[in-house]
Protein backbone atom coordinates (compact mmCIF):
# COMPACT_ATOMS: atom_id res chain seq x y z
CA UNK A 1 0.00 0.00 0.00
CA UNK A 2 1.29 3.51 -0.46
CA UNK A 3 -0.47 6.61 0.12
CA UNK A 4 -1.50 8.96 -2.70
CA UNK A 5 -2.17 13.08 -2.26
CA UNK A 6 -5.68 12.58 -3.43
CA UNK A 7 -5.92 14.90 -5.84
CA UNK A 8 -3.28 13.09 -8.10
CA UNK A 9 -6.07 10.28 -7.99
CA UNK A 10 -8.59 12.65 -9.33
CA UNK A 11 -10.72 13.65 -6.04
CA UNK A 12 -11.71 17.12 -6.22
CA UNK A 13 -10.30 18.32 -3.44
CA UNK A 14 -8.24 20.60 -4.67
CA UNK A 15 -8.59 24.23 -3.08
CA UNK A 16 -10.15 25.96 -5.82
CA UNK A 17 -12.57 23.11 -5.97
CA UNK A 18 -11.68 22.01 -9.72
CA UNK A 19 -11.74 18.04 -10.37
CA UNK A 20 -8.60 16.93 -12.16
CA UNK A 21 -8.63 14.06 -13.79
CA UNK A 22 -6.68 11.36 -12.40
CA UNK A 23 -3.18 11.41 -13.05
CA UNK A 24 -2.81 8.71 -15.82
CA UNK A 25 1.20 9.46 -15.21
CA UNK A 26 1.13 8.40 -11.74
CA UNK A 27 -2.10 5.82 -11.26
CA UNK A 28 -0.52 4.19 -14.34
CA UNK A 29 2.66 3.58 -13.31
CA UNK A 30 2.27 2.08 -9.66
CA UNK A 31 0.80 -1.33 -9.06
CA UNK A 32 -0.39 -1.40 -5.26
CA UNK A 33 -2.90 -0.11 -3.52
CA UNK A 34 -3.39 3.99 -3.34
CA UNK A 35 -4.51 5.46 0.02
CA UNK A 36 -5.54 8.91 -1.10
CA UNK A 37 -4.58 11.68 1.77
CA UNK A 38 -5.94 15.57 1.00
CA UNK A 39 -4.15 16.91 4.42
CA UNK A 40 -6.18 20.58 3.90
CA UNK A 41 -9.31 18.74 3.79
CA UNK A 42 -8.48 16.28 6.60
CA UNK A 43 -7.29 19.41 8.76
CA UNK A 44 -10.98 20.58 8.31
CA UNK A 45 -10.51 23.03 5.40
CA UNK A 46 -13.76 23.56 2.90
CA UNK A 47 -13.53 22.48 -0.96
CA UNK A 48 -13.59 25.37 -2.38
CA UNK A 49 -11.17 27.05 -0.17
CA UNK A 50 -8.71 30.31 -0.45
CA UNK A 51 -4.78 29.32 -1.37
CA UNK A 52 -2.76 29.36 1.31
CA UNK A 53 1.09 29.76 1.75
CA UNK A 54 4.01 29.11 4.15
CA UNK A 55 4.75 32.20 5.19
CA UNK A 56 8.22 31.71 6.17
CA UNK A 57 10.80 28.81 5.35
CA UNK A 58 8.85 25.88 4.71
CA UNK A 59 6.55 22.91 6.52
CA UNK A 60 9.79 22.06 8.82
CA UNK A 61 9.76 25.58 10.20
CA UNK A 62 5.70 25.05 10.69
CA UNK A 63 6.47 21.55 12.62
CA UNK A 64 9.04 23.53 14.49
CA UNK A 65 6.54 26.64 15.91
CA UNK A 66 8.96 28.82 13.89
CA UNK A 67 6.56 29.86 11.11
CA UNK A 68 2.69 29.66 9.92
CA UNK A 69 0.48 29.21 6.83
CA UNK A 70 -1.77 31.78 6.39
CA UNK A 71 -4.89 32.17 3.33
CA UNK A 72 -5.00 34.39 0.61
CA UNK A 73 -7.15 36.56 3.46
CA UNK A 74 -4.46 36.60 5.85
CA UNK A 75 -6.42 34.53 8.13
CA UNK A 76 -3.86 32.11 10.10
CA UNK A 77 -4.70 28.15 9.23
CA UNK A 78 -1.86 27.09 10.83
CA UNK A 79 -3.90 24.74 13.09
CA UNK A 80 -5.43 23.06 10.26
CA UNK A 81 -2.94 22.45 8.02
CA UNK A 82 -1.28 20.86 11.35
CA UNK A 83 -3.71 18.87 11.66
CA UNK A 84 -3.75 17.63 8.39
CA UNK A 85 -0.81 16.55 8.71
CA UNK A 86 -1.37 14.55 11.55
CA UNK A 87 -4.40 12.95 10.64
CA UNK A 88 -2.16 11.78 7.28
CA UNK A 89 0.80 10.50 9.56
CA UNK A 90 -1.76 8.23 11.73
CA UNK A 91 -3.98 6.61 8.44
CA UNK A 92 -0.24 6.20 7.49
CA UNK A 93 0.35 4.16 10.06
CA UNK A 94 -3.15 2.60 10.97
CA UNK A 95 -2.40 1.15 7.01
CA UNK A 96 1.39 0.35 7.85
CA UNK A 97 2.52 2.63 4.73
CA UNK A 98 6.03 2.88 4.16
CA UNK A 99 5.84 5.14 1.22
CA UNK A 100 3.87 8.43 0.22
CA UNK A 101 3.55 10.62 -3.85
CA UNK A 102 2.67 13.56 -2.58
CA UNK A 103 1.77 16.74 -4.75
CA UNK A 104 4.44 19.07 -6.05
CA UNK A 105 4.51 22.80 -4.88
CA UNK A 106 1.60 22.79 -2.71
CA UNK A 107 2.11 23.45 0.92
CA UNK A 108 0.77 20.63 2.42
CA UNK A 109 2.41 17.97 -0.21
CA UNK A 110 5.14 19.26 -1.88
CA UNK A 111 8.25 17.16 -1.41
CA UNK A 112 10.87 19.73 -2.66
CA UNK A 113 8.98 22.60 -3.79
CA UNK A 114 6.22 24.89 -2.05
CA UNK A 115 4.67 28.50 -3.76
CA UNK A 116 5.26 31.29 -2.63
CA UNK A 117 3.90 34.54 -3.78
CA UNK A 118 2.87 32.31 -7.28
CA UNK A 119 6.46 31.43 -7.62
CA UNK A 120 7.83 27.69 -7.11
CA UNK A 121 10.95 28.07 -4.27
CA UNK A 122 12.65 24.72 -2.38
CA UNK A 123 11.55 23.32 0.67
CA UNK A 124 8.50 20.89 1.99
CA UNK A 125 4.79 20.95 3.06
CA UNK A 126 3.94 20.89 5.68
CA UNK A 127 2.39 16.96 5.71
CA UNK A 128 5.06 15.91 3.32
CA UNK A 129 7.91 17.38 6.10
CA UNK A 130 5.92 15.58 9.20
CA UNK A 131 5.44 12.08 6.87
CA UNK A 132 9.12 12.50 6.48
CA UNK A 133 10.30 12.61 9.95
CA UNK A 134 8.12 9.88 10.75
CA UNK A 135 10.43 7.74 8.57
CA UNK A 136 7.93 7.71 5.72
CA UNK A 137 9.74 8.07 2.18
CA UNK A 138 8.44 11.12 0.55
CA UNK A 139 8.46 10.82 -3.28
CA UNK A 140 7.73 13.96 -5.25
CA UNK A 141 4.94 13.54 -7.67
CA UNK A 142 7.13 15.01 -10.23
CA UNK A 143 10.04 12.26 -9.78
CA UNK A 144 6.73 10.05 -10.81
CA UNK A 145 5.84 11.61 -13.77
CA UNK A 146 9.34 11.86 -14.90
CA UNK A 147 9.82 7.66 -14.60
CA UNK A 148 6.64 7.56 -16.37
CA UNK A 149 7.43 9.54 -19.33
CA UNK A 150 10.63 8.29 -19.38
CA UNK A 151 9.65 4.51 -19.35
CA UNK A 152 7.25 5.14 -22.21
CA UNK A 153 9.70 6.96 -24.16
CA UNK A 154 12.06 4.49 -23.79
CA UNK A 155 8.92 1.28 -24.49
CA UNK A 156 7.46 3.28 -27.61
S1 LIG B 1 -1.95 18.96 -2.90
FE1 LIG B 1 -2.43 17.86 -1.03
S2 LIG B 1 -3.58 19.29 0.24
FE2 LIG B 1 -3.59 20.10 -1.86
S3 LIG B 1 -5.48 19.28 -2.76
FE3 LIG B 1 -3.84 17.84 -3.26
S4 LIG B 1 -3.96 16.33 -1.62
FE4 LIG B 1 -5.08 18.12 -0.91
Amino acid sequence: MILVSACLLGLDCRYDGSALQADRRVTGIIDEVMIPVCPEQMGGLPTPRLPSEITEGDGNDVLDGISGVVNSAGLDVTVEFLKGARVALSIARIAGVTRAIMKERSPSCGVVHITRNRESIPGMGVAAALLKRAGIQVVSSDRIIEDYVRYHRHWK
